[in-house]
C-alpha cells in the first residue's frame, strides 16, 4: 500500500457500536475482568491497555501509523515535540556522555544541550553542517550519539543523512533526526541508517495550528528504553490530541504536496525581488545544497526563508505591513505565517552558533501555507515594496 492509503486506511479495531470513524478514548484507565487478568497485563504476559499514562487506543492508532511511515517498528507518543527530543536524549544517556549535535538544531534543543544536560555532567559537541570532514575529529570514546535536524529550523542546512548513517555505523553511535520539516512524506531517514526519528507534531503533522503534540519512533530494542522513561516520566500525549493528529495525518501527503508547490512558487517570486540579498528553499536551483536536498528529499518542503537587504528595522517593516500573513511562532500551518527567528525562536541561542546555523539578523522565515499562491505572493510583494 502507498502511504496515502496506509494513512487514511489504518485504524482501531471497531467496538460493538460499529462506528465508521475511530471515537475518542477519553480513559485514564482501563477494566479487566479478574484480577489474573490485570496481573497477567500488568507483567506484559497479556497484550491489552492499562492506563493512559502508559498507553490508549488513540495514542496506539497515531504511533502506528507513523511507524508506518517511517518505517520504524516502535513509538511512543508525547505531549509536545521538544517531550520527544528530551526523551530521545536523556533515555540513552549518563553522567560522563559526550554528544555530537549539529549546531543548525531547533532553539529549544539547543537549551536542552547547553543548559540542562550538562547539570547531569552530559557534554555536547557541536558540529558544522557546512564542514562535515571536522566531524569525526569530535567523536571521543565517550560520545553516545549524533543529533541532527534537516532542513534546519530555520536556516533551512540540509545534512547529508548518508553520510550521518556511514559515521554513526563506523563510530557506534546512535544516530537521531528531528525529521519536522520534511515529515516522512519528503524524507525517511530510516532509508539511512537512522536509529530514532523525531517529530513535533505540531506542526506539518496537525497542519492546522490546533495541538500540541511529539512522537519519536525507533527500533524495538532503543524504544523499549524510550518507553521506560516515559511512562515512568509521564510526558504522554492526551487521547484528544491524538486523535486528531491521527485524523490529520489522513491529509498529509496531499498537504506536503500543496505546501511545496506553493512554497517553490513563493522561493521563485522573492528570488526576482532586488531588495533580497538571498533566499534559501531547498528545491530552488541556485540554494547551496541543493543536489543534497534532491537526493534525499522527494519535494522541497513548505519552509522559505530570506535575507532581507537592510536593517533589523526594515525587517520589522517588512512583517508589519503583512496584511494577510500571520505573525506568530508556529509553522506547518494551513495559514500562511512569517515569524524573525534571530530576535524570538532563536534570541537564546549563543551568538556564534547562530550564525553558524545561518541565522542572521536579517532573516525572515515563511512557512507558506495552503491559501492560494497568489494571494500569498501578493501580499508579500505589497509588504516589500513598503520597505
Ligand atoms: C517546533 C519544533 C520542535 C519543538 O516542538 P514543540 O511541539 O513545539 O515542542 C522541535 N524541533 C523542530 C525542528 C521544531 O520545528
Amino acid at each position: 500500500m502507498k502511504d496515502q492509503t496506509k494513512l487514511i486506511r489504518t485504524q482501531t479495531n471497531q467496538t460493538t457500536y460499529r462506528e465508521h470513524n475511530t471515537p475518542l478514548y477519553l480513559t485514564s484507565s482501563f477494566t479487566f475482568e479478574s484480577a489474573e487478568q490485570m496481573r497477567d497485563t500488568f507483567s506484559n504476559e497479556l497484550e491489552g491497555q492499562i492506563y493512559s499514562r502508559y498507553s490508549n487506543p488513540n495514542l496506539d492508532e497515531f504511533i502506528q501509523k507513523m511507524c508506518l511511515l517511517e518505517n520504524k517498528p516502535a513509538g511512543f507518543a508525547t505531549a509536545s515535540g521538544m517531550a520527544a527530543v528530551y526523551l530521545g536524549l536523556v533515555s540513552f544517556l549518563s553522567a560522563g556522555d559526550h554528544i555530537l549535535a549539529s549546531c543548525a538544531l531547533f532553539g529549544s534543543t539547543h537549551q536542552i544541550l547547553d543548559q540542562i544536560l550538562p547539570r547531569f555532567g552530559i557534554t555536547v559537541s557541536y558540529v558544522d553542517p557546512d564542514q562535515k570532514d571536522e566531524w569525526s575529529e569530535q567523536i571521543t570514546n565517550k560520545t553516545k550519539l549524533l543529533i541532527v535536524e534537516t532542513p534546519s529550523n530555520p536556516g533551512l542546512k540540509i545534512i547529508d543523512l548518508e553520510f550521518c548513517g556511514v559515521l554513526c555505523n563506523t563510530h557506534d553511535l546512535l544516530f537521531i533526526v528531528d525529521n519536522c520539516f520534511a515529515t516522512p512524506i519528503l524524507q525517511k531517514p530510516a532509508d539511512y541508517g537512522a536509529n530514532l526519528i523525531i517529530h513535533s507534531a505540531t506542526k506539518y503533522l496537525d497542519g492546522q495550528g490546533r495541538v500540541l503534540g511529539g512522537i519519536i519512533v525507533g527500533d524495538e530494542d532503543l524504544m523499549e528504553r524510550v518507553v521506560f522513561m516515559a511512562r515512568h516520566t509521564g510526558p504522554v500525549l492526551s487521547p484528544f490530541h491524538a486523535w486528531l493528529l491521527s485524523k490529520s495525518l489522513e491529509t498529509l501527503p496531499l498537504r506536503m504536496k500543496a505546501h511545496s508547490e506553493n512554497a517553490l512558487s513563493v522561493a521563485k517570486e522573492l528570488s526576482s525581488s532586488p531588495t533580497i540579498k538571498k533566499v534559501n528553499y531547498p528545491f530552488l536551483s541556485n540554494f547551496p545544497h541543493y543536489e543534497l536536498a534532491r537526493k534525499q528529499m522527494s519535494m522541497g518542503g513548505g519552509i522559505v526563508t530570506f535575507e532581507l537587504d537592510g536593517d533589523i528595522e526594515q525587517v520589522f517593516r517588512f512583517i508589519n505591513h503583512l496584511n494577510m500573513l500571520s505573525i506568530t511562532s508556529n509553522l506547518g500551518d494551513a495559514r500562511s505565517i512569517v515569524t524573525h527567528p534571530a530576535t524570538t525562536t532563536h534570541s537564546k541561542m549563543d551568538p556564534e552558533n547562530r550564525k553558524k546555523a545561518g541565522i542572521t539578523d536579517q532573516l525572515i522565515r515563511i512557512s507558506v501555507g495552503l491559501e492560494a499562491v497568489e494571494d500569498i505572493n501578493s501580499d508579500i510583494k505589497q509588504a516589500l515594496a513598503k520597505v
